[in-house]
């Protein structure tokens, strides 16, 4: 129970109000995800919060899969939420649920509706009905269908649910109030005919319920209470209400939403998630390097430090994006208390002791814990005068402040003595194969002090006592903060690095497969379970120490002897690399922006001013990013001064953009709108959503944009595979909301496609 005074956020304010006021009895909330993907960790945060809030009233949260759309779904997808979600600790007991058995009930109350002269059923094209809703400065048209009678309409939704009529051909729509300034309102569409065979109810099905219609009625069968989503829905309520009132339904569900997580340099979006997957940049859902539960699982994250996170962030109405630091930072306080250190060398280069005494292997004790941590626990590590040390930790040319290995010059080998570099082995190319080096006598690690002052302390491992490792690093998927233009130039060609031979001190092959370590200096790691058969352990870096070191040490580069995936994505330019004037230098530290991005906008007289005024108020990267390949680029000759739009407006589009209320596309054209007439984003955001897409050249703009984005698929298809037709069409209908006339987009595509393959 919830015994608190202060409620620590508004939604447990409402729920310590309702039930102050006697409002309801019980708090029951629900986590409702679409089976047609894995959970992320933006589900992370709404079913920590729902399941929180159930713990902390006594209360309970059902695990709802809302599965409407037969067309995506997939029992496969139930299975991995069910197991995501009890791995991070959370159970339904035996509440579990799904939409698609209400099928019935909401079948059974549109009826009602429709007797009640609420609801009629439409024989326009959704096309047609699209267009006839209007916009947000125009209201809409009234359907020929609309005035129906009761009768007819009942006898034609029963035809529809028993399959007599096509898909496409008829819906069933509410009837509200064609007129509504919310556009939500304008007689939704209520069910849609699609023969297809659904995942849980099989062929019994043709015509499925849309969101709007399935959930709040879900909501109301199962009781809940407070009914908990993400912002873009704050324009969804009114109808929510309008159902539930329109039924007469009592014990009344309430709809609150919350701001959505997202995560910097990382992707939270299905749709993106799956077409990684599909096209193979990742290994599958379960890749560490995705921000998916099973990702952030094998990568080893404990469900620990992902609740810490999202109770850390809090639950707000006000839409923001959150570093990963913020996650590593979590992950290490998770991990800091639980994960020996030991050595481990990713990235090998041999050490001769010249003075070592022959064959003579000393055992030194090293403990498991540091100072801080005050646990028991130590290992042997044996010492044979041939040892390797980290391949960055020496340099021959050592740049300022270098605390390492030198010729010439002194270092502690962690645990164990101090040595001497006199001499560098190099092979016909000047590449280090070796450093020959005086072993210090004396200098045990714990014994007194001596006057030598070494330059650092570094870790090792003996040659002849550990054993090859893969270690595999991870970064973020992303090269930019969000996806800008398109995902496949946003990826980060370095997200993973691996280290094919790397070499583990010997205690590690006594542990248990899942332990967690702290390879000392290096990060957290554990084994990755999923490559257990394979010859070589191979580890994955779950977090590393801390992100600077990882961002200044050269070591984290990748160098010859690693093997770097994803060639495919090492596309990325090596732009400009003339030295930075000083004033340059200062701007690029405190915008945060990259050297292209920083310059670009250094460059233009008043952007500077502009780009600060913005990024008050949206995220200062993707502020930059929208100034430097969007806004500048337009002004041709003119100058910022002469904008009819100000920074305001500018940071609003770019939220527009960053929230993904638009797509790329539209976002571009609604800048380009700006410019024309200095209308308000949103305004003309919406009219572009709403508007019918007539245009040939944007269509075949549009059409190449997919065309390019899909080659494999167009390469299939010149190979035979003509059915991908309806896919390209599909994805142009997508991305102009199916806002075009389908037949326009099949002879535009069709033409683009001739000529790409001829
Ligand atoms: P996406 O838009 O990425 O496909 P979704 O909202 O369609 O996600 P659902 O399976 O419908 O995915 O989501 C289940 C629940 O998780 C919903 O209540 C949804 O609001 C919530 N949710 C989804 N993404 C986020 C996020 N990034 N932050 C917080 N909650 C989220
Ligand atoms: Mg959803």
């Amino acid at each position: 129970m919830n015994t608190s005074s202060t409620p620590s956020d508004f939604l447990r304010t409402i729920i310590s109000r309702d039930l102050a006021q006697g409002n309801i009895s019980d708090v029951v909330v629900r986590f409702p995800p679409e089976p047609n993907g894995y959970l992320h960790i933006g589900h992370a945060k709404s079913s920590t919060l729902n399941f929180g809030l159930a713990a902390e009233y006594g209360g309970r949260c059902h695990l709802r899969f809302d599965d409407t759309n037969p067309e995506t779904e997939d029992q496969i997808y139930v299975d991995s939420i069910k197991q995501d979600l009890r791995w991070l600790g959370f159970d339904w007991g035996e509440h579990e649920y799904y939409a698609s058995d209400y099928f019935e009930t909401l079948f059974e109350w549109a009826c009602q509706l429709i007797n009640k002269g609420l609801a009629y059923v439409d024989d326009s094209q959704e096309n047609l009905i699209r267009l006839m809703r209007g916009g947000v400065t125009t209201p809409g048209v009234h359907s020929e269908f609309r005035d129906r009678s009761p009768e007819e309409n009942l006898e034609l939704f029963h035809a529809m649910r028993s399959g007599e009529f096509q898909d496409g051909s008829r819906v069933l729509r509410a009837k509200i109030d064609m007129s509504h300034p919310n556009m939500k309102m304008r007689d939704p569409l209520m069910y849609r005919i699609r023969h297809a065979t659904h995942y849980r109810q099989g062929d019994q099905w043709c015509i499925y319920p849309f969101y709007d219609w399935a959930h709040g009625q879900s909501d109301a069968i199962e009781g809940v209470t407070h009914s908990i989503c993400t912002l873009e829905f704050s324009t969804n309520r009114i109808l929510y209400d309008w159902y539930l009132d329109a039924l007469e339904i009592s014990a009344r569900p309430r709809q609150y939403e919350f701001a959505r997580l997202n995560l910097d340099y990382h992707v939270t979006s299905k749709r993106r998630l799956i077409s990684l997957v599909q096209e193979h940049v990742v290994d599958g859902w379960s890749d560490p390097r995705m921000p998916t539960l099973a990702g952030l699982r094998r990568r080893g994250v404990r469900p620990e430090a992902i609740r810490s996170f999202c109770q850390s962030i809090g639950t707000t109405r006000v839409d923001s994006s959150h570093h990963p630091s913020l996650l590593d930072h979590h992950i290490r306080e998770d991990l800091n208390h639980l994960a020996p250190r030991i050595h481990c060398v990713q990235d090998p280069l041999p050490v001769t002791l010249s003075n070592w005494p022959n064959d003579h292997v000393e055992s030194l004790s090293a403990p498991y814990w540091p100072h801080d941590i005050p646990r028991e626990g130590s290992r042997t590590l044996p010492f044979s005068g041939e040892l390797f040390i980290e391949r960055g930790d020496f340099s021959e040319d050592p740049p300022k402040g270098f605390k390492r290995l030198t010729p010439g010059g002194i270092v502690r080998l962690r645990h164990a003595y101090m040595i001497r570099c006199t001499n560098v082995e190099k092979d016909d190319h000047g590449h280090v194969t070796r450093l020959v080096c005086e072993w210090i006598e004396g200098t045990q690690s714990g014994t007194k002090d001596s006057d030598l002052k070494p330059k650092g302390t570094i870790h090792w491992v003996d040659v002849h006592n550990s054993s090859e490792a893969i270690v595999r690093v991870y970064q973020q998927l992303l090269s930019v903060p969000s996806v800008e233009d398109d995902l496949w130039s946003s990826l980060n060609p370095f997200s993973l690095i691996e280290h094919r031979h790397a070499r583990m001190e010997p205690s590690v092959t006594q542990d248990s497969l899942d332990q967690r370590y702290q390879f000392v200096r290096l990060g957290y790691y554990w084994r990755d379970g999923t490559c257990a058969d394979s010859e070589k352990p191979i580890f994955n870096c779950i977090v590393a120490l801390r992100d600077s070191s990882v961002k200044k040490d050269a070591s984290s580069q990748p160098s010859q002897t690693q093997v770097v995936k994803d060639k495919t994505l090492q596309k990325k330019s090596t732009a400009d690399q003339r030295p930075l004037t000083p004033n340059e230098e200062q701007w690029l530290r405190r915008s945060g922006l990259n050297r292209a991005v920083g310059l670009a906008i250094y460059g233009v007289s008043e952007a500077v001013a502009f780009f600060d005024a913005a990024s008050a108020s949206a995220p200062r990267v993707s502020v930059g990013n929208w100034m430097a390949n969007h806004l500048l680029p337009a002004l041709k000759d003119q100058s910022i001064s002469d904008l009819p739009f100000g920074p305001n407006e500018f940071a609003e589009l770019v939220q527009l953009a960053d929230r993904e209320i638009g797509s790329a596309h539209e976002i571009r054209e609604t800048l380009k709108r700006m410019f024309d007439t200095g209308e308000h984003p949103a305004v003309l955001l919406s009219t572009i959503q709403e508007s019918f897409v007539s245009d040939p050249e944007t269509l075949k703009e549009i059409a190449l944009e997919v065309l390019h984005e899909y080659e494999d698929r167009v390469e299939a298809y010149a190979n035979g595979k003509v059915g991908l037709l309806g896919f390209f069409i599909g994805q142009v209908m997508r991305r102009v909301h199916g806002h075009a006339n389908p037949k326009l987009i099949q002879e535009i595509v069709s033409q683009e496609l001739a000529r790409m393959t001829s």
